[in-house]
């Protein structure tokens, strides 16, 4: 694999069982979704760095009405992590249930976790970043 820190990238570390950020060794930032400039200082000095895949939630919402791709899901949760390295991530919530949101509160612990996905053939089933209750 490349180690160009583009999502192509990301998603192939995904696919590992790792949450990684493009780490900026001139500045330190960490950039999630990851870029290939450092969005803080344009330098291209980046590479990935794994992150704890501990973090807070800040925000969720229960979808219950999906596009043909994820109608047989619903419902499900989608929530945005801070993550405790700083960047927020986008990804489902599980292991909770999305038919009982009034048990979910922002602020709660999550830890980053992976599920596989099938994909068009057997070949191609891909691992999906989930977030569960820590
Ligand atoms: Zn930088």
């Amino acid at each position: 694999m490349s180690e160009e820190t583009t999502i192509k990238n990301y998603f192939a570390l995904i696919n590992e069982g790792k949450l990684c950020a493009a780490h900026c060794s001139s500045c330190n930032e960490l950039a999630l979704p990851p870029r290939l400039f450092c969005p803080n200082c344009n330098s291209k000095t980046t590479n990935w760095t794994e992150l704890s895949g501990e973090g807070t939630l800040r925000s969720f919402t229960v979808i219950h009405i999906a596009g043909t791709t994820y109608a047989a899901d619903v419902p499900y949760i989608v929530a945005i992590v801070e993550l405790k390295e700083g960047p927020a991530v986008c990804a489902r919530l599980v292991g909770v249930d999305p038919l009982k949101p009034e048990e979910i509160h922002v602020g709660d612990a999550v830890k980053a976790d992976f599920v596989e996905i099938p994909g068009p053939t057997p070949e191609e089933k891909a691992n999906r970043l989930v977030f569960r209750p820590a």
